[in-house]
């Protein structure tokens, strides 16, 4: 079936509504992380590719404006079912190029597919109001409109799912779109625009562009004064750099960047559900998630007992292939991400950690790396603020609430946090404490469709899914009408 299915995806850059080689006529090789073998070459966008890309999206932008919301709404609802009916193929795909355990990854389809259904739904709800001025002298009529043109741009660790939490609101909202997905996982992308468009999605509203040249690419977009708004999810360092791009013509930006997760563990907690909760948080996607725990602080009274079942847990994992059965564990991403798991463990042990389970390198081919345990992580470390974006749980100790809040605070980021207490009052009120946009409280997943996903302090601007997810992609208009009063 791999074969097969690598050989059908699309491979070129979709413009326009159809499949186009790159102008110069290049491409890039998309690898599979569990064996480091190339998978596929993908045609890679050149800037007047990516220029090209943008003037699909701009002149499709008044007529998709039009489109009555019932139209849009249909139209993610389709995809939405398509990508349901195709999960196998789907997740077979995400796990190749990206190298997540083949549960995972249905998991990702379901997750990813349901930000469509979501914005689906959202599509005919988007309102307006009517009211009369405080003097009586106008009527003040709010509409709300599409922010025009959107530039997309995704990470690799879900490549699925990053995707469609930005291309849903975007159409319902009734914006057109270049989305430029990572180099290492665009098939997922690219299999999801062939998808939109068998949905009924019109030609130019949704454009892609892979590249190798992201920097050379997305600049002058930002700098070209016809994209309207930049959705970007990635690292803190780019965002940065992507937000001082906007400054100039003033584009609008949603940042979805860097976590550093403080998961904290109470001695008044349930040790089951905290252990659970701590694989869930640490293992979800081999680690590399934004919301991954980082640093994980346990009561001092029960660090041993908490060390030594998550320890259990943890060794008892299979590492291998993702698309094997009974595979936990799939490759990280990249030599470079491995290289860079292991460095931090290095420094971590230099600082005086010790490693319950894991911690060494394996032979052989493919980008594994052993779930492991340290305990004893001082707070000199490295891993203090980076992300570790791998299988490695860090633990350190305290003896007092505002030592944990304290030091869980003490990060330039605020993206996700976790909570394990029985005891309701210091939930509350801990949760109140923590600089996070999102709390775990006894459970160590935050991700939903339904609620409002994203930082603050360095891990982002705006929130995507819920409610609010389409706001970013929607300007109010006021129309003043006088009364004659
Ligand atoms: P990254 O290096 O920041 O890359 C993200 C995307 O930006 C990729 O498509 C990348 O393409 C592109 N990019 C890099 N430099 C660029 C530039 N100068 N101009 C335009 N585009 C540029 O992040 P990553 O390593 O792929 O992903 C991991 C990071 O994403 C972590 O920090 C993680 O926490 C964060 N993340 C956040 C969320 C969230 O919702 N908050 C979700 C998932 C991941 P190239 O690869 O070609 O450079």
């Amino acid at each position: 079936m791999s074969d097969a299915l690598i050989r059908d995806v699309p491979k070129q850059l979709f413009i326009a509504g159809g499949w186009q080689d790159a102008e110069s006529g290049r491409t890039l090789s998309v690898d599979n992380p569990a064996t480091g073998e190339e998978l596929c070459l993908v045609a890679d966008a050149s800037p007047a590719d990516g220029g090209r890309a943008a003037e699909a999206a701009v002149a499709a932008q008044p007529a998709w404006a039009a489109t009555p919301p019932r139209e849009r709404s249909e139209i993610l609802r389709r995809a939405y079912e398509i990508i349901i009916s195709r999960t196998e193929e789907l997740a077979l795909l995400m796990t190749l190029e990206m190298g997540k355990p083949l549960a995972e990854a249905r998991g990702e389809v379901a997750y990813a597919a349901e930000f469509f259904r979501w914005f689906a739904e959202e599509a005919v709800r988007i309102d307006g109001g009517m009211m009369t001025a405080p003097d009586g002298k106008n009527r003040i009529l709010v509409t709300r409109r599409p922010v025009g043109p959107c530039l997309l741009i995704t990470p690799w660790n879900f490549p699925l799912a990053m995707g469609t939490r930005k291309i849903g609101p975007a159409v319902a909202a009734g914006c057109t779109m270049v989305l430029k997905p990572a180099p290492q996982t665009p098939l997922s992308t690219l299999a999801l625009a062939a998808i939109l468009k068998e949905a009924g999605l019109p030609d130019g509203v949704l454009n892609v562009v892979v590249t190798s040249d992201a920097a050379g690419v997305v600049e002058p977009l930002l700098r070209g004064g016809h994209i309207r708004k930049l959705s970007f999810t990635g690292s803190t360092q780019v965002g940065r750099i992507l937000l001082a791009q906007c400054a100039d013509t003033v584009v609008r930006t949603s940042l979805e960047l860097g976590g550093n997760a403080p998961l904290i563990v109470f001695d008044d907690a349930d040790l089951d559900v905290a252990v659970e909760g701590t694989m869930v948080a640490k293992m979800r996607n081999m680690g590399e998630s934004c919301c991954a725990a980082n640093r994980i602080f346990v009561h001092t009274s029960i660090a041993d007992e908490f060390a030594a079942r998550l320890t259990a847990r943890m060794a008892a994992l299979t590492v291998g292939p993702g698309t094997e059965p009974g595979i936990d564990v799939g490759p990280l991403i990249d030599t470079a991400g491995r290289g860079k798991v292991d460095d931090l463990v290095r420094d971590a042990v230099k600082h005086g950690a010790k490693v319950l389970t894991g911690g060494e390198l394996p032979d052989g081919p493919g980008n594994f790396y052993p779930p492991t345990v340290l305990t004893g992580v001082s707070t000199e470390c490295a891993i203090m603020d980076t992300e570790i974006f791998g299988p490695v749980a860090a633990i350190l100790t305290f003896d007092d609430e505002d030592e944990a809040v304290a030091a869980a605070n003490d990060t330039d980021f605020g993206l996700a946090a976790y909570l394990f207490t029985q005891n309701l009052d210091r939930a509350l009120r801990v949760s109140e404490r923590l600089e996070s946009g999102m709390i775990g409280l006894n459970t160590g997943l935050v991700s939903n469709p339904a609620a409002p996903f994203g930082g603050i302090k360095q891990s982002g601007l705006g929130r995507e899914g819920g409610r609010v997810g389409i706001d970013g992609f929607l300007e109010y208009k006021y129309l003043a009408v006088p009364t004659g009063a």
